[in-house]
């Protein structure tokens, strides 16, 4: 275990942990409750068990001013489906107005987002990342329980026609071996049908590697140095895209004649921990460094009793046990119980 240093500038602050990476990206879920039941995230019988006691608006806003003191620069709201928490922009527009803060996004599935679109784009949001596994109708509603794909694919149109920037996040996972495939050829690829929304609009399509956490573990990833030999050999002229596409740890790929680009995020298969900018905190408030592992500080006391030094010194004390690299490939170290959808995705 190291210690966080802070490095105060005059302009700037800034965390770094015992690995010397620089802690300035903020994950706060919103809610561990959803409206889909993706079979790897929550499933149908999990619904009943969500842990409630959710952050306030204003105790989140205080962690993340708290946080925005120590260097953090980037929030994403996530959950759960952030957007079945009430009046959920709201927090859009309060977390910009923090000092420090220059970005705000969001994760979300998107059915809920059509009729928000209006009040995040007014509030300021910076981007959205939309979760699309398949636009195969009958394949999502196997994944996710519901029938709801041309809803999603609707919503992303929107927010394209809206200027806000979209990203689409589809887990890497061969639908088909759990005859889940749905209408799609069995000559055609799992990916195909995510990966050409990236054709026809300036979306970026990201490939995520299944993680071995929660129902996660039954599902085990599509290895993304096989998933990459497929798109280039579908994609001649597939070549790597060396713009800077965010924060995030995505490696791009420009596709001739494409809009966007396709995104491989490759967290088994090619770690990226020694480049890691970020710290998870729960819909309870538990702060979490590392998605890996159980390990953290419970900030809701602290948040409860609006002790913004206190709060700080327990954001330092989490950085500072930010372990140096995750264990996914070793599942008889992976210690962590709670499903995505209980951390935040
Ligand atoms: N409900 C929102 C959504 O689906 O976009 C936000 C929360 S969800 C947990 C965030 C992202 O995590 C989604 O893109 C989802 O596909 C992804 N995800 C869920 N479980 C995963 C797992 N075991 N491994 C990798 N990604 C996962
Ligand atoms: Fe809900 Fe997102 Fe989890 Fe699917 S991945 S169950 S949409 S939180």
């Amino acid at each position: 275990m190291g210690t966080a240093a802070l490095i105060l500038g005059k302009d700037n602050v800034r965390m770094i942990d015992s690995s010397g990476r620089k802690l300035d990206y903020l994950r706060i879920s919103v809610t561990d409750r959803c409206n889909l039941n993706c079979v790897y995230c929550m499933p149908e019988k999990e619904r009943e068990n969500r842990a409630g006691d959710y952050m306030t608006d204003q105790e989140i806003f205080l962690a993340a001013e708290a946080m925005a003191e120590l260097g953090v620069r980037h929030i994403r709201i996530t959950g759960g489906e952030p957007l079945v928490r009430r009046d959920c922009w709201k927090l859009v527009g309060g977390l910009k107005a923090l000092p420090g803060i220059e970005t705000v996004t969001m994760t979300t599935n998107g059915v809920l987002l059509a009729k928000h679109l209006k009040k995040l784009k007014e509030s300021g949001i910076d981007g959205l990342n939309i979760s699309l596994d398949t636009r195969d109708r009958a394949c999502y509603q196997k994944i996710t329980g519901q029938d709801e794909a041309e809803t999603v694919e609707q919503a992303i149109r929107l927010a394209c026609a809206m200027n806000i920037p979209v990203k689409i996040n589809a887990v890497s996972y061969d639908f088909a071996q759990d005859r889940m495939g749905g209408n799609r050829k069995e000559t055609e690829p799992w990916w195909l049908s995510a990966a050409s929304l990236a054709q026809e609009l300036p979306v970026d399509v990201r490939f995520i590697e299944m993680m071995p956490l929660g129902y996660g573990k039954k599902f085990p990833t599509v290895s993304h140095q096989q998933l990459l030999k497929e798109l280039e050999q579908f994609f001649p002229g597939m070549k790597p895209d060396r713009r800077c596409h965010g924060q995030g740890p995505a490696v791009y790929y420009q596709v001739p004649g494409f809009k966007g680009s396709l995104g491989l995020i490759s967290a088994i298969h090619e770690k990226f921990c020694s480049r890691c900018n970020r710290m998870r905190l729960t819909a309870q408030g538990f702060l979490k460094p590392c998605l890996a592992y159980p390990d953290g500080v419970d900030l809701r006391p602290l948040l409860k009793r609006e002790k913004k030094e206190e709060l700080k010194e327990a954001v330092r004390k989490a950085a500072s046990i930010k372990p140096s690299a995750h264990c996914f490939e070793n599942p008889q170290e992976m210690r962590e119980q709670r499903n995505m959808i209980e951390i935040g995705g």
